[in-house]
């Protein structure tokens, strides 16, 4: 199989042998999971507070190597109302040597839409890997004037002044990441919409604040005609189900992370609702199951 139709600097690559996109409904929402692509991080940012061991078996048990871990990088577009939403916008060129992340604008021109269609934006929280797809040279001009981005008032405050004390990221990573926050303040500025604890950008689409990841993360709420599904972030990883007190390298209070990851988890397996998430496995359509005293990922059944 070549990969030439995947090269990062080609453009439009609508022949994809992989499409990266995944389409489903809740009620009259359309929903559309889109890969970003993959990053390829050392494992030990999966649980930076795990016994080596331990989260090493983690590994092997999912049959996977031991040394580095490709986090999925899922994006979503919403349509409601007449609206066309935006959830994240993947890593864009904000960190050198992650050639397989960076690809949302070809994905989303693939699926035929186009950035102009965008009327709003919405950010889950300002790390590169959800804000960088907006800052890659050129994309600025072809989005339209009046789009709104949404974003939680406290997550704006937080990039004024970071603090990384509690993160376990690997070397570069903290700089990047308040490079990229800053330039999208100040890129941006002028189109930000902040909320305090929850705003509807849409029918049936509704974005509210979690707190954890980061100071500001918010997850988005769908809601249509008795369907739900949640987009839940950077709030929960691929180990967060059967390790929901594992502490994620770039959580910045990790223990309220936790706190909140298993408050959502708990959330999502009484309503049944379906989740997705930034770095399940694409397309990482699920349920949340309770399993003893932890959780379980059950995929949704392919239904088209
Ligand atoms: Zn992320």
């Amino acid at each position: 199989m070549s990969s030439d139709n995947t090269s990062h600097s080609g453009r439009a690559a609508p022949d994809e042998l992989v499409p990266s996109r995944y389409a489903l409904r809740i009620g009259e929402i359309d929903v559309l999971v889109v890969s970003d692509g993959v990053l390829t991080l050392p494992s030990a940012m999966l649980a930076h507070n795990a016994d080596p061991a331990v989260r090493a078996a983690w590994l092997d048990d999912m049959f996977l190597p031991p040394d580095t871990f490709d986090w999925a990088l899922n994006v979503v577009v919403v349509r409601s109302g007449g609206r066309t939403i935006l959830i994240d916008t993947g890593m864009g060129v904000e960190f050198p040597g992650l050639p397989r992340s960076g690809r949302l604008a070809l994905r989303l021109e693939a699926a035929g839409i186009d950035l102009a269609s965008v009327t709003d934006v919405v950010l889950t929280h300002m790390h590169m890997d959800h804000v960088g797809g907006l800052l890659v040279d050129g994309v600025r001009d072809r989005l339209r004037p009046d789009l709104r981005v949404h974003l939680a008032a406290a997550e704006a405050e937080f990039w004024a002044s970071p603090d990384f004390s509690h993160v376990s990221m690997p070397p570069g990573f903290p700089d990047a990441l308040r490079r990229s926050a800053t330039r999208f303040l100040n890129e941006y500025r002028s189109q930000m919409r902040t909320f305090e604890t929850e705003y509807e950008v849409a029918p049936g689409v509704v974005v509210r604040r979690t707190g954890g990841h980061t100071p500001g993360h918010s997850v988005v709420r769908l809601a249509s005609g008795g369907d739900r599904l949640t987009f839940a972030g950077d709030l929960v990883f691929e180990v967060g189900f059967e390790h929901p007190e594992w502490y994620n390298g770039f959580e910045h209070d990790p223990e309220e992370a936790a706190r909140v990851r298993v408050g959502l988890l708990r959330e999502l397996a009484a309503t049944r609702e379906l989740l997705v998430a930034t770095h399940l496995s694409f397309p990482s359509v699920c349920r949340v199951a309770v399993a003893g005293d932890a959780f379980r990922c059950v995929p949704a059944f392919w239904d088209y």
